[in-house]
């Protein structure tokens, strides 16, 4: 054999004499927590969060993570916040004590179904100190940009999960059909449950009443009164827009006569009452006051449904109606999306910057190759001087540790470069989808038409906060936006339908009281 100078890098005999084993990268593996979530529904489609654990492992194995797993199963995307699923509950924990550097799921649809439980997450683990990533979906909450891919993801997957109740609203019917006796949910006043899990009449009235109300208050006894439960109709699944109600047969307490004569009374009562119709308050936790920073909570006002802080001093606050807010942050939504120039320039100058860095990356990454290749080489002729015996077992150990040490060193520089490189590649892909996503944005801003649940979804996508500020006692709205310029300042003078503080209806707030500032 040839033992003149190589220049093919490694060699087989190298490999088989007795050298100090080199270990595999310096770095400490990162301990990423994998968050895994299916709920009942989803339950239908088989092996769901084994097929999430499957990808998240095989991501690990290449990426050389140490996977740390947290499962909830059978938990609602849409009702249960992330923080009260046991899972999430130990995984924040852990993110709390440092235990893990990230977290991860499968799809940003496992941490929830809904915008706002997804943000109070993302948040939640943020306080934890750790950022959160989508396997599949590339972007990142550190950077402004991702942030906005996130809401706009956020509302996608609410959009989506309607179409999944669609979807499964079939299997249930189909489940109702054939398996009646199981029961769930809340035993209704006045039931019990039966043999084979069937609803039985509680032999022992007015049980429930002792345990939970000391008395009756109005909303329990009109939740009775509207129940066709009692007249032995029990909704097993609720109509929706495209499906219809699905009932079952349970014991009648009262016959369907008394019950129909009863709704025939609660309708012509209406007709008198000042009752208070419920409202949604859309925009709530939005909207802050300016003056103490309190979330301020939906309150109605003679017939309008507005915002008004509880904490503040009368003269020091007003009332701001719902829909005045609304129109004002919808007409510049419209105007953004119409025009996101600005935002889209800012994140091509990011997207250039980024793409510089990638490219700086990847040459000095060429240049650490060539370099640790020549080790190779180094090493080849050390092995042969050993072999033609001139030098000592002693001096061949001494030069193979020094090798050894200065490849690792360079390992480590090539692993931070990658790391370095395929962040970049990240934050150019993510630029490139935000793009993407302003427009199907603006279709569904097109779609939302006079719809107010669309647009409002689509308004808190893109509006951090509301903060309300008052002068001269009339509102003013500080609007904080998540594009463009950091915040947009709205004159309230001109476009707020204001209102004199309602001092008439004020009442001091019976929930605790926080200190005024604080926070
Ligand atoms: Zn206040």
């Amino acid at each position: 054999m040839n033992l003149g100078p190589r220049t093919s890098p490694g060699t087989t005999r190298s490999s088989r004499l007795s050298r100090p084993p080199r270990r595999r990268g310096l770095v400490t593996k990162e301990v990423v927590a994998f968050y895994a979530r299916v709920s009942s529904d989803e339950q239908r489609e088989q092996h769901t969060i084994q097929t999430q654990l499957e990808y998240a492992r095989g991501r690990a194995k290449l990426d050389g993570w140490t996977l740390r797993e947290f499962i909830d199963d059978g938990v609602s995307g849409k009702k249960v916040p992330f923080a009260k699923r046991s899972g999430g509950a130990a995984l924040l924990e852990a993110a709390r004590r440092g235990e893990v550097s990230r977290v991860v799921t499968y799809r940003l649809d496992r941490v929830g179904r809904r915008a706002k439980l997804i943000h109070e997450a993302i948040e939640d683990l943020a306080r934890a100190g750790v950022p959160y990533a989508s396997l599949t979906e590339p972007f990142d909450t550190a950077t402004p940009a991702g942030r906005l891919f996130l809401g706009v993801l956020a509302v996608m997957a609410e959009f989506e999960s309607d179409s999944i109740a669609q979807r499964t609203s079939d299997g249930k019917k189909r489940a109702a059909g054939i398996d009646d006796r199981r029961l769930t949910g809340v035993i209704p006043y006045g039931y019990a449950r039966g043999e084979g899990q069937r609803l039985v009449i509680d032999p022992r009235p007015g049980k429930r009443k002792t345990v939970k109300l000391s008395r009756w208050e109005r909303p329990a006894v009109s939740r009775i009164l509207k129940s066709e439960i009692y007249a032995g109709r029990a909704v097993f699944f609720k109509r929706s827009k495209t499906t219809e109600a699905v009932y079952r047969n349970v014991p009648a307490i009262v016959a369907t006569a008394t019950y129909l004569a009863a709704r025939k009374a609660s309708a012509a009562n209406k007709k008198f009452g000042g009752a208070h119709r419920s409202h949604d308050y859309r925009l709530r936790g939005l909207i802050k006051c300016g003056r103490c920073k309190h979330t301020i909570t939906g309150r109605q006002w003679r017939t309008r449904q507005g915002y008004y802080c509880l904490y503040c001093p009368a003269g020091q606050k007003a009332f701001v109606e719902e829909a005045s807010i609304t129109a004002i942050l919808w007409r510049d939504v419209l105007e953004f999306l119409a025009e996101p120039d600005a935002t889209l320039r800012a994140i091509a100058r990011s997207a250039t910057e980024v793409g510089n860095a990638e490219e700086r990356a990847e040459a000095e990454l060429v240049a650490l190759a060539q370099k640790y290749a020549e080790f190779d080489f180094k090493e080849s002729q050390l092995v042969e001087m050993r072999l033609g015996k001139t030098i000592t077992p002693a001096i061949y150990d001494d030069k193979f540790r020094a090798i050894t040490a200065e490849r690792e060193q360079i390992q480590m520089q090539m692993q931070a470069l990658r790391e370095e490189r395929a962040a970049a590649a990240r934050a150019v892909e993510e630029s490139a989808i935000v793009r993407e996503l302003l427009g199907t944005l603006r279709t569904l801003a097109e779609k939302a038409g006079d719809d107010p649940a669309r647009r409002t979804q689509i308004i808190r996508t893109l509006t951090k906060e509301v903060a309300v500020y008052v002068t001269d006692r009339r509102p003013r709205l500080h609007v904080t936006y998540a594009f463009g310029q950091p915040q947009v300042r709205t004159d309230a003078r001109q476009r707020v339908a204001v209102e004199s503080t309602p001092r008439s209806t004020y009442r001091p707030p019976t929930v605790r009281r926080r200190a005024c500032g604080g926070r």
